[in-house]
């Protein structure tokens, strides 16, 4: 990949209003996503499509990273947790805007992420890893369905697989003031990018943000083969 066909994609997603945040724009210029990709698709990197990762995966198009992580109204020091990691390449994005590589150590906050197949959890750690972002995201092998308990609650949640509906143990695991973007839909149709706001004293909000087209989620909460 050509550093300069990533800037090129990242002015037309600011030319678009997709990107508007400077932390969100600056997240993206740092992290790009060919370092997240295996070799046969490198030279795909900045072509806004989803792209191939193994396993029958897919990594998330830029577009589409972009408006979820401008939706997650992200802050330095938040504790994220995110269902799918796949590349890892969605969570080195989030991480360089709640730890960013140019802030106190001491003011990082952390990306929890979970994937339920072992070999993508395995290439996710080794890009994390390359990309030097090992002590900001640590990766789970686990059905995220039912959310990573362990170190709940946290700021924010993002799924990046499509889920029949929104599983209740995710809802739990924000916390008040919390944000969670779930795609939620049917086996590759007819899915909605969900937004839930948690208030202060616990109530739930739910906005729908368009249409989508993610990979199913699986596992307990998940679609069912
Ligand atoms: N965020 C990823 C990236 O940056 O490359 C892309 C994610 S891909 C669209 C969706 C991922 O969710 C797949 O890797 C899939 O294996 C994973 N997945 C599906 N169901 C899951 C579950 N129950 N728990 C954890 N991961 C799951």
């Amino acid at each position: 990949m050509e550093k300069r066909d990533w800037e090129k994609l990242i002015e037309n997603l600011i030319k678009e209003r997709i990107l508007r945040t400077p932390k969100v724009i600056k997240a993206m210029r740092s992290v790009p996503r060919g370092n997240f990709l295996p070799e046969n698709m490198q030279s795909y990197s900045a072509v806004d499509t989803p792209l191939p990762i193994g396993f029958g995966q897919t990594v998330s198009a830029p577009h589409m990273v972009s408006i979820m992580n401008e939706a997650l109204q992200l802050e330095i020091g938040q504790k994220v947790l995110e269902i799918g990691a796949g590349s890892g390449w969605h969570a080195a994005t989030i991480a360089e805007i709640v730890a960013p590589s140019d802030t106190p150590r001491s003011e990082w906050g952390h990306v929890y992420t979970t994937e339920i197949i072992e070999g993508l959890a395995e290439f996710a750690r080794k890009n994390v890893r390359n990309a030097g972002y090992s002590d900001r995201i640590t990766i789970i092998c686990t059905d995220g369905s039912m959310g990573y308990p362990e170190k709940a609650p946290y700021d924010r949640i993002i799924v990046t697989a499509a889920a029949p509906d929104v599983p209740q143990p995710l809802i739990e695991q924000l916390k008040p003031n919390g944000i969670m973007l779930i795609p939620v839909g049917t086996v590759h149709l007819f899915q909605s990018l969900i937004k839930i706001t948690k208030s202060a004293d616990g109530e739930i909000k739910r906005e729908n943000l368009g249409g989508v087209a993610f990979v199913p989620l699986t596992g307990r909460y998940g679609h069912k083969f």
